[in-house]
């Protein structure tokens, strides 16, 4: 982000919701439809250093499984290692993060300094179906694709559409995880809108359900266009 042209801002979509909500398929779904940059998960990012058995993994590994949030040390290392990358220079889309004031207050200071936009996108979507979502979810070990068994099924039973891979079930979208997330989010990471409002970040609050997962992005889309902050 080092090489900005002067004046022009970066834009940062940080992608805002329960768990559930739908933030990882919609960043998919953005990135094809209307907006450049990478999409930057926080649980993957972490996830992947469990997978690596890596120092940071083996000191994650226990809050995860057991649905708690990781340090705000940690995290708000990892991200701004990651956005300081080359490949966000012209806008990056984050998932799962800011989750806590502290990280929401450390990723404003980083915005102001560095010359970045933060907006937010806020999925809302029901208790009740977001419980009923975590538990009939499944994912691609590789390629990283969702899918829902009552939504949005895979072909062929248990296998990705994309690649073949069988599809997993992440550990922490068994119960009673679920509710020790949704706990989470309410307790550490809902309070984050008030604070969004307070400092005047924009946000877009969108409907997470009710609609097919394509429908919603375009609906995104269609606000960020009115905003001028969609690329195509
Ligand atoms: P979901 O949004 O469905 O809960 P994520 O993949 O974003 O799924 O997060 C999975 C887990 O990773 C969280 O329950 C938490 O343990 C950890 N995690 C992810 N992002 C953060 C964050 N910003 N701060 C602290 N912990 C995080």
């Amino acid at each position: 982000m080092d090489a900005q042209e002067p004046g022009r801002l970066t834009p940062a979509l940080i992608l805002f919701g329960a768990p559930g909500s739908g933030k990882g398929t919609q960043a998919r779904l953005l990135r094809q439809q209307c907006l450049n940059g990478p999409h930057i998960s926080t649980g993957d990012m972490l996830r992947q250093h469990i997978e690596a058995r890596d120092l940071i993994g083996l000191d994650i590994e226990g809050r995860m499984r057991a649905g708690r949030l990781v340090s705000d040390e940690l995290v708000n290392r990892l991200v701004e290692e990651r956005i300081q990358q080359p490949d966000c220079r012209d806008g990056f889309i984050l998932d799962g993060y800011p989750r806590t004031l502290n990280q929401a207050a450390v990723l404003r200071d980083f915005a102001a300094a560095r010359g970045v936009d933060p907006y937010v996108v806020h999925l809302i979507v029901d208790y009740d179906k977001l419980v009923a979502r975590l538990s009939g979810r499944r994912q691609c070990p590789v390629c990283g694709t969702l899918y829902s068994l009552s939504t949005n099924p895979p072909k062929v039973p248990g296998v990705c559409d994309l690649d073949g891979t069988a599809l997993v079930t992440r550990e922490d979208d068994r119960e009673p995880v679920i509710r020790e997330r949704l706990e989470q989010y309410e307790l550490q990471t809902r309070p984050l809108l008030e604070y969004f409002q307070r400092v005047g970040v924009a946000m877009f609050e969108i409907q997470g359900a009710g609609a097919t997962p394509d429908a919603i992005a375009k609906c995104i889309c269609g606000k960020l266009a009115v905003s001028g902050r969609t690329v195509r």
